[in-house]
């Protein structure tokens, strides 16, 4: 490369890498602060019941992070394994009882479950004042309604790294790439709450680059990987990739990559988050957070 084309590669602005881990770590300190003020108040640690159905890998890794997690943090996990054929009412029979456990403030169930249960049926099963996840009809309905819900965690780690980084969200121009019940409707449901002003983009969308290059800050969840391109982002725009796809890399090696293409894109946004070490740790916290929050809702408000 000549001098002068390595100068002008050194010109090009770099935006700046949002650390999700670094703050999924602050925020994780901050758990660790409250659970332990809850058990000296309440003689308990917080409680958290992790259900997994089935031996997906992924799954079982995710709930293992999960449960380490909490215990560092001090709250108390209780997992339940349930063989991948386990019946819909064996699972029901489960939620129900950890419904009426004192013990237990929040109730996890590691998706996807096997193709014979119905999901919508277990998740309508969970207690809402329990559901950490923010996934019953009862929590969304309140989410979108901008009152006080339990917020499922990848957009609600979303949301907090934005304001971290940008304050005061009131009158951005927010555009979210996907539309999942998990993912991108909460999160634009969110950053309507927050006063930003918001569009959402899937995969019927017109103009998915023009939409998108509108965007002070643009939140993408596809699970394509790379599909986010510097033609996408408006110049100094925050950017958070949500998706994590597995590639196959150099001498077979599996390589974990996000929706968008950091190198490109980090020429032309202002901030980015990397993946793996932006959204992902941030999810885990939140549940936790979360955990905690429905554990303080619990007790102000006792059940039955
Ligand atoms: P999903 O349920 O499969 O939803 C994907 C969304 O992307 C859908 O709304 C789909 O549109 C849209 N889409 C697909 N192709 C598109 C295209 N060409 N252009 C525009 N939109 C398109 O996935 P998800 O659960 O939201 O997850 C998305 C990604 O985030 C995955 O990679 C997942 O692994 C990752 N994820 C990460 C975390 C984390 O903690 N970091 C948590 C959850 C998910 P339609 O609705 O029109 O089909």
């Amino acid at each position: 490369m000549t001098k002068l084309a390595e100068d002008s590669r050194q010109d090009q602005p770099r935006a700046a890498r949002i650390d999700g881990k670094a703050f999924a770590d602050k925020l994780r300190a901050e758990v660790a602060v409250d659970a332990s003020r809850f058990a000296q108040e309440h003689g308990r640690q917080p409680g958290l019941a992790v259900v997994l159905v089935g031996d997906d890998p992924a799954s079982q890794v995710y709930v293992r992070t999960k449960m380490r997690q909490a215990a560092e943090v001090g709250i108390a996990s209780f997992p339940h394994l349930l063989g991948a054929d386990a019946s819909e009412a064996e699972l029901l029979a489960l939620i129900d009882s950890l419904n009426r456990d004192d013990r237990v403030d929040a109730i996890l169930v590691q998706l996807p479950l096997p193709a014979s249960i119905n999901e919508k049926v277990v998740i309508e099963a969970i207690d809402p004042a329990k559901d950490v996840d923010g996934f019953h009809p009862y929590n969304v309905g309140r989410l979108s309604g901008g009152r006080a819900a339990l917020v499922p965690c990848t957009p609600l780690g979303c949301l907090l790294l934005l304001q971290d980084r940008l304050g005061d969200l009131s009158g951005l121009k927010a555009v979210v790439v996907g539309r999942s019940n998990i993912v991108g409707r909460p999160m634009a449901q969110l950053l309507l709450n927050a006063d930003c002003t918001v569009t959402t983009v899937h995969s019927r969308s017109r103009n998915l680059a023009e939409e998108c290059r509108q965007a002070d800050i643009l939140v993408v969840a596809v699970g394509r990987p790379g599909m986010i391109g510097a033609e996408h982002i408006k110049p100094g725009a925050t950017v958070l990739d949500v998706g994590i796809n597995r590639i196959e890399a150099a001498e077979g090696q599996g390589q974990l990559v996000g929706d968008v293409d950091f190198a490109a894109a980090s020429a032309v946004a202002g901030a980015l988050t990397p993946v793996p070490g932006g959204i992902g740790p941030m999810t885990v916290a939140c549940l936790l957070r979360n955990t905690l929050t429905a554990a303080r809702q619990r007790v102000q408000q006792p059940q039955g």
